[in-house]
């Protein structure tokens, strides 16, 4: 279940330390250590799951679980204007934790497409 080798599977086991948003049995946010928006949010399951290249119908459970705290966290936090969702996957789309994980952001406008 726990990578002992991964960043956030130890931030999940409170091994790093990280500002908690949200935690329930599936799922852990806490905001980004770098924020490229006033809001910014990271969402990650408590399940290694590498990146949205290994989800699976064993796992993706914990995609939808993750996707109904984002729809609870959007209207909680207000984000009233909209808010983006991203997930990098892969070395080239920019993705450098390799746990599964969704970037909510909001609070400024946004371009597309991204970069
Ligand atoms: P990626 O680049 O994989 O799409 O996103 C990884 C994100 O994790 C980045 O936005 C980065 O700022 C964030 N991050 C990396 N290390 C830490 C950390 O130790 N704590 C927190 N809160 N965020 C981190
Ligand atoms: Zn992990």
């Amino acid at each position: 279940m726990y990578d002992d080798n991964c960043l956030f599977c130890k931030i999940i086991k409170g091994d790093i330390p990280s500002t908690k948003v949200y935690e329930d049995e599936y799922c852990y946010a806490f905001n980004d250590i770098d924020p490229q928006a006033p809001t910014h949010i990271l969402v990650i399951p408590k399940e290694h799951i590498r990146s949205a290249a290994a989800v699976t119908p064993e796992n993706s459970k914990y995609v939808s679980h993750i996707f109904e705290v984002i729809a609870e966290l959007a209207e909680e936090k207000g984000m009233t204007e909209g808010f983006r969702v991203v997930s990098n996957c892969g070395e080239s789309a920019g993705q450098s934790v390799f746990h599964l994980h969704f970037h909510v952001m909001s609070g400024r406008p946004f371009t597309w497409p991204a970069g």
